[in-house]
Formats: structure tokens, sequence, C-alpha cells
């Protein structure tokens, strides 16, 4: 836990404004899995024995409605005039297929549209779907259907242009654009290593080609986009886990770098952990930054013998130039849960703000990779709050020099083959700065089927 005193003196510094006054803010929340059994089945709750669960929440399990209602409810408390919020989806828990349905998902999603709409009335949200969303799980098909349908009446007045009421019924993705800012909300569950119905099509619902598209015209217009979907590209770590089939990674890969002077920062989610990723141009050159949010829900898997460790309910605001799209810092916000519940009252708690955590001037790719640089061994003090942050305050999971090796290499390198011999390498720092190396090694690939988030 952080003293109070050092949460008072990051407070103080959000007087800092940006370059020219023109900053904004927005809300990233997240990954709620709304577990409706919570007080009667506990369906999600990993058949661990919660005799007596928390109000707000159990590690073990999805969230119950009053963590959805109070989080949403007290994140307007916090600031409200925001300019936007991206919500990317996963509001469906982790609990059998027999038990959810077509129309059971629908009312999930359609009770927190609902939700975040009374708290936030007048601000627009631009939501994306997540892998659970769909029925059955992950399988969102590459063409129209009932559920694309569904939802866009649910979001159609967020999204607010007819012009891309086609492309949400065709593949549940579409852009807006507000000032000079584009932004670009992705359906990246058709490239989720279990969605069976993508598995031999090329460029599922065409999001690819439409994607490379509206960058090529932002290129034109000079605008600046901001990206937002559920499935990040790149290896999720420690665990090593590679989202993304192998050629939708590729493909994405390739087009987030051809327009990386226009993206001004991508914001993803499906992990549950507060991490980041970075793109390198053909220098070698930080050029774009994607984030991952924590999530909602304090639910942890367990695989095996692996138990994932407790992370603590997380939601951020993004302070950004509403003109140059210039990521200025990022405001975490997390629930202590056993002190919730215990008081009866949910808060959020200003967790960090990542320029005075870390010590860096904005969090642009540029600062990140200084940030990544002071994060060079498994001890530095920076590497010991990122890992504490990973979860969100809610316990320091040791993190030795190979998860130090996995953690780094999976921020420096968004391809496969990159991340793999990345991970070959001497652990020495030196040899991580340079992502772009291509060794001529022969290693497996460490792409495996993972459904679980
Ligand atoms: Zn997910
Ligand atoms: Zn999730």
């Amino acid at each position: 836990m952080r003293p109070a005193w050092i949460s008072a003196m990051t407070v103080l510094t959000l007087t800092v404004t940006g370059a020219d006054g023109n900053e904004g803010w927005f809300w990233h929340i997240t990954d709620f899995h709304w577990d409706f059994s919570y007080w009667d089945g506990q369906l999600s709750c990993n058949g661990q024995n919660v005799s007596s669960p928390g109000e707000f929440g159990d590690y073990w399990c999805d969230s119950p409605y009053s963590l959805v209602l109070e989080s949403i409810t007290k994140m307007a408390e916090v600031k409200r005039d925001v300019d936007f919020i991206l919500w990317t989806g996963d509001s469906v828990p982790h609990v059998p297929l027999v038990n959810l349905s077509q129309s059971r998902n629908q009312d999930i999603v359609r009770n927190l549209t609902a939700t975040i709409k009374s708290a936030f009335s007048s601000i627009p949200v631009y939501a994306t779907f997540g892998n659970h969303d769909y029925y059955k799980k992950d399988q969102f098909p590459p063409h129209g259907n009932d559920i694309y349908n569904m939802t866009l009446l649910l979001w159609e007045t967020w999204i607010n242009d007819s012009s891309q009421l086609e492309n949400f019924r065709k593949g549940g993705y579409y852009t807006v654009k507000r000032n000079n800012i584009r932004i670009i909300a992705m359906n990246t569950n058709l490239y989720y290593t279990g969605d069976q119905l993508t598995v031999n099509v090329s460029d599922p619902a065409d999001q690819f080609a439409w994607l490379d598209s509206v960058l090529t015209q932002a290129v034109t217009n000079n605008e600046k986009v901001i990206i937002t979907g559920h499935v990040p590209p790149g290896f999720t770590t420690p665990r090593k886990v590679m989202w993304m089939r192998p050629q939708f990674n590729i493909k994405m890969n390739e087009i987030i770098n051809r327009h990386a002077t226009v993206i001004a920062g991508m914001h993803f989610a499906h992990e549950h952990h507060d991490n980041f990723r970075l793109y390198y141009d053909s220098k070698g050159n930080p050029s774009v930054a994607l984030f991952i949010a924590p999530s909602i829900t304090p639910w942890r898997y367990i695989i095996g013998s692996e138990i994932e460790p407790k992370h603590n309910p997380g939601a951020r605001l993004v302070k950004y130039d509403r003109e140059s799209g210039r990521q200025y810092d990022i405001q975490q916000y997390y629930v202590d849960l056993p002190q919730a519940n215990k008081d009866g009252n949910l808060k959020w708690k200003l967790g960090y703000n990542a320029t005075t955590e870390y010590d860096i001037p904005d969090v642009t790719p540029a600062s990140l990779e200084t940030l990544v640089q002071k994060m060079s061994s498994a001890t530095s003090q920076k590497f010991l709050k990122f890992v504490l942050w990973y979860n969100t305050n809610a316990t320091e999971f040791p993190c030795n020099d190979t998860c130090h090796k996995s953690v780094l290499c999976g921020i420096k390198n968004m391809d496969e083959s990159a991340f793999n011999q990345c991970l070959q390498n001497d652990i020495s720092f030196a040899t991580m700065l340079t992502p772009r190396m291509t060794l001529p090694l022969v290693i497996l690939p460490l792409y495996v089927l993972n459904t679980v988030v």
C-alpha cells in the first residue's frame, strides 16, 4: 500500500497541464464479467468454497452486480466530465456454457450498457466486444449475425454515425471522429485463437482491409488515431501466450507498423492485468504504445497447478491532447477489495499517475522506452513498481530473472519470431535493446491455445 502522502502528492501534480492546454481525459474500463449467480450459485468461483462472499466480490469469483454498479457509479464521482469512455468488453462471466445463452448474454450486455448510460448520460462510450460476450464464447463469425445486430441497437446512439452501421453489422467494428482524433474500435476477437470460425479466413469480416484503408485516409487527412479493442496483439507475459492466431498477429502488426506515424495510442484489454507493449520502427525507435488495462473483475484463473495471483478491480483515466492525440498520463485507480468488503463501501483509490510513479514526462512511446531501460533488472525499483501494479496492488507476486526476461521481451517484441528470439538471447539487457534482431534460429512457437480470459 502506498502511503497517503504519496497519493496526495501525485494528485497535486495533476494540475500540471499539457503543452497547449488542449488536454482532455477519457476513461478506459473493461472486463466486468458480471456473475449473475454470485449470491446463489457462485458459478464463476473456480469450484472454490467461498463460504462468506464479500459484498463487492471475491478474488476467486467474477463480479457481483454490486461491484459492477458501484464501480461505475463511483467512477462518475471521481471524474464525470470526460470526453468519452473506452469500454473493451467481456461483460459475460466465466461460467459453464450451459448456464449461458444468446439471450442471457444479450441481457448482460444490455444491463451493463444501461448502467453506464445512467451514470454517464451524455458521455459517448466507444464499446467493443470481448471474446466472452458472444454465444457461444469466442465464436465470433466473420459475417453478419443476430448478436452484431442486437448489440448495435444498444450502442448505436454512442456510435452516432450512420456510415458505420454496415461495418458493425458485418463484423462488430467501426470508427468515429472527435476533433482531430479518430477512434478505431476493432473486433479483434475475430483473430483470437479460440475462434473456430475464422481459422481459414484470411481477413475475417474484411476488418484488416478496412483498418488499412481507414489508417491510410487518416494519413491523408492528417488525423491522429486511437485504436481500441479487446484481444491485443503480441504476447501476454510472464505466461508467454500469444492471443491471436499467428497469421493474424503478423497482419495486425504489419498494418500498425505501416501507419505508425498517425497512431497516438492503442488501448486493449483481455489480460485483466496492467501492462503495456511497444512497436518499433525500422531504425529501432519506439513508434506506438499499446496499453493493457486491468479488469473490473477480481476473478483469477486456475490452469492445472498454476494459480493466477490476486488482483484488485481497476479502472483508468487517460490524459491526452485533443489535437495531437499525444498521451500525457495515465491515472490508474483500483479498489482495495478486502477493505471495500470490510467497510461495506466501495472506493476508487488513486494507485498511480504514470508520470510520477515511473518518473517519465508522459506516456509516449519514447518515454515508455526510457522506463523499460529503467526496468533492466528483476530487482530494479521501477520493475518492482511495475510488478506491484501488474496485479493492481493486490499482491507482490515474485517475478524472478526468468519472469523478468519474459516481461521485457513481451513489452519490446510484438512479433512471434522476435519474441521467441528475445527469450533465447542472453539475459543481459543489451541484447533486449535490439527488438528486430533476426538470428537464424529455429525455435518452436510458444503459441498455445488458451481461452481462459
Ligand atoms: Zn477476454
Ligand atoms: Zn476478460
